[in-house]
């Protein structure tokens, strides 16, 4: 578009205007090598499970490994891998289109992570955790599907993450401005070094032992898009072998 100066430009507004240029230049390169970067990582994520299931059948179809049972089961287990993989993938391409839509109502907090320990008991009871909710009812504007999706994903880390016997407590208060929601456990913990990036898509602390357990280190990333969407903020704190502790402050409006 026209540039119009009012008068002759002078060196300051050209220098102004030099550095909103390379401002936006580099900008766009950041954008460009996250994007490329982001390929790279769901290419390397895709091979790992795709070559281990070809290997199987290749050595299957070629006679040198008979296909018991077990064997196949192995081959079935990294293809619905593959496919839990790639539901996490469509997951996230549509919250970080940038135009997630949130259907927002009044809702209340703690019925939210009612819910969503309701859905998750049967798990921590296969794990002999405790799993208990404290608080009060906290209103908050927000959409009620994404908030229990976030709970749920805090909730199943955490189930996942500690041993048998332990404990996870959720709780919801209002902190005069949020409604807040923290989903402890005593669990295994993240090394403090670790913690910075536990929220960026494929991170997985210790990965080749959780490669095994199933996850696909994508739930963080959905969980702080969704919050971050709602204007709110996820944080954590954590301790190796004393467990952790993720709390979600969401504006009561926004
Ligand atoms: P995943 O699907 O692998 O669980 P997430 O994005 O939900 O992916 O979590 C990223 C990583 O953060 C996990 O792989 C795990 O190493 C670590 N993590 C998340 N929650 C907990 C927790 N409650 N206790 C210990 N580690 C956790």
């Amino acid at each position: 578009y026209n540039l119009r100066f009012e008068s002759a430009p002078n060196a300051r507004e050209l220098e102004d205007m030099e550095r909103a240029m390379n401002h936006l230049t580099k900008a766009l390169s950041d954008q460009e090598s996250l994007r490329k970067r982001f390929t790279s990582d769901v290419a390397h994520e895709l091979r790992t499970p795709l070559s281990a299931v070809a290997s199987y059948l290749e050595a299957m179809t070629e006679g040198l490994w008979e296909a018991t049972p077990q064997r196949l089961q192995s081959c079935h287990e990294e293809i619905k891998r593959l496919g839990i993989l790639v539901a996490d993938l469509e997951r996230l391409a549509k919250i970080e289109d940038g135009n997630l839509q949130l259907a927002k109502t009044t809702t209340d907090l703690y019925e939210i992570v009612q819910t969503a320990v309701h859905n998750l008991e049967p798990k921590a009871m296969e794990k002999e955790l405790s799993l208990s909710i404290e608080g009060t009812s906290v209103s908050v504007e927000a959409d009620r599907e994404r908030i229990i999706q976030v709970v749920m994903n805090l909730l199943s880390n955490a189930i996942q993450y500690t041993p048998p016997q332990g404990h996870i407590r959720a709780k919801v208060w209002n902190d005069g401005q949020n409604g807040m929601i923290r989903v402890e456990d005593d669990g295994i913990g993240i090394p403090e070094n670790e913690l910075p990036f536990i929220f960026e898509r494929f991170y997985r602390t210790d990965k080749s032992r959780n490669r095994k357990t199933g996850g696909t280190g994508i739930g963080l990333t959905i969980a702080k898009s969704i919050v971050e969407a709602h204007g709110g903020k996820i944080e954590v704190t954590s301790a190796v072998g004393a467990g952790s502790s993720f709390t979600v402050a969401l504006p009561e409006k926004y």
